[in-house]
């Protein structure tokens, strides 16, 4: 399947320094956000699945290394396609006194929303997370490098780190199994994608794959794909 190209976010969506901010703050609290499918909407502009598909653009987006292209392999066609089914929504203005342009309207994608602030926001350097120990995300005082929330989650960095790198293994080795679940045949083919991979990899169980889903850290086999060779 042809693979849409992610339309250019570069609007001129120039963010003022309180925007910028306030972006930082609203994708923190998206991005910490795990109260479930019965808490959608409440008082809040997105669902459960939204803060799912933000955490996953985030990740691939600091995997990218901010690159625009490496964003776009990394991403999976829906996901592209949600970005630029709301991208092409919006309506914009130039203000004519202050030449800035003015954001007129949307379509309701929470995800998007914060995502496409996120590209554009001067600021974007100081998201921080998922914090090494207590896996929030959080804003940064400073551009620094870090790995850690708080110096209380930095207390205890040798144990969090082996964890860390253990946590790494696993996640490869559960992605090289959803790879072979896909062109898998016979009996294994069969078996859901979540019971084959328990199967396959030590140590995994069906909830740390929900989770790990929901962390954006795995996209779950699509149905439909699964023999798919290329
Ligand atoms: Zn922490």
């Amino acid at each position: 399947m042809r693979k849409e190209k992610i339309s250019n976010t570069a609007l001129g969506w120039v963010m003022s320094e309180y925007e910028e901010q306030e972006n930082l703050r609203e994708l923190v609290l998206m991005l910490n956000d795990y109260s479930g499918a019965s808490e959608d909407w409440k008082g809040k502009r997105y669902g459960e699945d939204d803060a799912t598909r933000l955490r996953r653009w985030v990740r691939v987006w600091r995997k990218s290394g901010h690159d625009f292209l490496d964003l776009e392999k990394g991403l999976e066609s829906s996901d592209i396609e949600a970005l630029n089914r709301f991208t092409r929504s919006i309506r914009a203005q130039v203000n004519r006194t202050t030449g800035r342009m003015m954001i007129l309207d949307y379509t309701t994608d929470e995800a998007a929303f914060q995502f496409n602030r996120l590209l554009n926001n001067s600021r974007q350097n100081l998201l921080g997370g998922p914090c090494r120990r207590c896996s929030k995300w959080y804003v940064k005082k400073t551009r620094r490098l870090s790995v850690f929330c708080s110096p209380l989650c930095a207390g205890n960095a040798t144990k969090t780190n082996s964890r860390a790198n253990k946590r790494r293994k696993k996640v490869g080795r559960v992605r090289s199994a959803i790879r072979n679940y896909q062109t898998s045949s016979g009996k294994y083919a069969a078996l859901d994608w979540k019971e084959y991979v328990t199967k396959a990899v030590d140590g995994v169980s069906k909830n740390w794959l929900t989770r790990a889903v929901k962390d954006g850290v795995l996209y779950p086999p699509k149905k439909g794909v699964r023999h798919a060779t290329n």
